[in-house]
């Protein structure tokens, strides 16, 4: 089917056919996985991969197995036909939608294991997480043996472990990293922003603010991590002010290596501030990284 000049494509059979057909012709193809409820952010990843290839398609598909039980799979935004416009509009030469089905057959029981930097963060928060988004994204660079995979800087450690995933396993991908595209008031573009009510989104602008401080009291030279990290905790509690807005819990708020998100005790090498933080029910995570 096609909306416009937009190809959409169902089944993994059509994917492949896509994108070797358009490389047999000489063209280069990008892709862009996304899990639709797409926003600017994701829109600036497809412009990424417009400039980078001939060719730039997005996959829309919600993968159940990097949810666990208790998370939010049933009430994911799904908004397909805005995202197809929204696509259409930029350009964008073809999208994946493929059903649960064609992804997992019944039976299917194969896995990867993620690579050592997915262990930690995330990883200690949602165990099953990045095995499901390390298999996903490879059935679907299968499906779409594509020449670059552009990837959001908002999902910071997924981006690193994608790209050890595609050094480890000798991928013929290049991986591409997007900048984090923001909100005029700050807040990192995320499609679970949308159940954040007006008084959780004022106690969510505390997470870039936070990072804004980091920053500031970096170029002011402190390089004192454990330091620095104590203060990110404190913004992030409203400074320890009463009624300030702050966040109601936090999973991790660390300065960590920004390759190996190994701990470091002082800014000695470029680095990366990871926060994950409920406001609500909302989780959110936000990142920063410090250049020394
Ligand atoms: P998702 O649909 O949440 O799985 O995200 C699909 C891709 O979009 C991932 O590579 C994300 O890192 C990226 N992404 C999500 N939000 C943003 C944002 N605000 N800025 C840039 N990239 C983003």
């Amino acid at each position: 089917m096609e909306i416009g000049e937009m190809e959409i494509l169902y089944t993994p059979a059509d994917a492949r056919r896509y994108v070797l057909q358009r490389q047999r012709e000489g063209e280069s193809v990008a892709v862009v996985p996304t899990m639709g409820a797409l926003h600017d952010g994701h829109l600036s990843l497809v412009e990424i991969g417009k400039q980078q290839c001939d060719r730039a398609a997005a996959t829309i598909f919600v993968n159940p197995t990097q949810f666990a039980p208790h998370e939010d799979l049933d009430q994911y935004p799904r908004t397909l036909e805005q995202d197809l416009q929204r696509l259409q509009s930029l350009g964008t030469d073809a999208v994946f939608v493929p059903e649960v089905a064609a992804m997992y057959p019944d039976g299917c029981s194969t896995s990867i294991v993620p690579p050592r930097v997915a262990n930690r963060l995330e990883g200690q928060h949602r165990p099953e997480h990045f095995g499901g988004v390390c298999t996903i994204v490879l059935k679907l660079f299968q499906c779409l043996p594509c020449d670059v995979a552009v990837f959001g800087r908002k999902d910071y450690q997924q981006w690193r472990v994608i790209e050890s995933m595609v050094a480890d396993l000798n991928l013929p991908v290049k991986v591409v990293a997007g900048e984090i595209v923001r909100d005029p008031d700050g807040l990192a573009m995320s499609s679970r922003n949308r159940y954040l009510s007006v008084a959780e989104r004022q106690s969510a602008l505390v997470i870039p603010q936070a990072l804004d401080q980091l920053v500031s009291q970096v170029t002011q030279g402190q390089k004192d991590v454990a330091l620095l990290q104590a203060n990110l905790l404190r913004s992030l509690d409203g400074g320890g002010i009463e009624d300030s807005a702050r966040v109601d819990s936090v999973d991790y708020a660390v300065i960590v290596d920004a390759k190996t998100l190994e701990p470091i005790l002082e800014l000695d090498r470029p680095a990366v501030a990871l926060i994950a933080a409920r406001v609500g029910a909302t989780r959110l995570i936000d990142n920063r990284l410090i250049e020394v």
